[in-house]
């Protein structure tokens, strides 16, 4: 597991900004209104780091908004990492030793944990292609395994920004984005609410 040490797992800035170059290819993206590039960061310590305001709708918003990562007052460094931990271990990581690598308590192990299984287990519910067709199909050869696997998505990831091992929590983070119109919201309002 050499990739851990890639600082994205270990630095919230460098994390956000990786999350923020695949998420936005085109520059900032207003998850309101779909404007892009068309939004001013907000400075100041009153503001979050990577909070955007639309120049548009107005509205504000983070690279997190529509991912599995939104509304968390967990690191996303630690998000990553632990989804980096669950995806890279063959036999799955508990979330107990996720959480002790990770310094959660208990309940924020179980909740991280559950968060990204359920990610994973979300069948395709949206009738909307994320990544136009065939990228369904990819991104469950990427949960699956296998070597045949790495050649295809070499050539769509650069591999400047991460490096391979990156693939699989971006295409979780693909699909997190996916189950969130149709998923998520369920889940923030039975489990996740005290907790984000
Ligand atoms: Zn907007």
């Amino acid at each position: 597991m050499s990739d851990f040490s890639n600082p994205i797992f270990h630095d919230e800035t460098a994390a956000r900004e990786w999350l923020e170059a695949r998420i936005w290819p085109e520059g900032p993206t207003c998850p309101h209104c779909g404007t892009i590039d068309q939004a001013t960061l907000m400075r100041g310590k009153s503001h979050r780091p990577g909070l955007y305001q639309c120049n548009s709708c107005r509205e504000p918003f983070t690279v997190t908004v529509g991912t599995l990562y939104e509304r968390s007052k967990i690191p996303l460094h630690k998000w990553l990492a632990a989804t980096h931990l669950m995806m890279a271990s063959k036999k799955g990581m508990s979330a107990l030793e996720i959480g002790r690598l990770l310094g959660f308590s208990k309940k924020t192990a179980w909740f991280v944990c559950h968060r990204i299984r359920e990610s994973l287990r979300e069948p395709k519910a949206s009738s909307e292609p994320m990544g136009g067709e065939g990228k369904t199909v990819e991104i469950d050869e990427t949960f699956v395994g296998g070597k045949e696997r790495n050649k295809h998505r070499s050539k769509r990831v650069p591999k400047a920004q991460g490096g391979a091992a990156m693939e699989p929590v971006f295409a979780l983070v693909e699909r997190g984005g996916q189950v969130r119109s149709h998923h998520v919201e369920t889940v923030n309002a039975k489990t996740l609410g005290p907790i984000v």
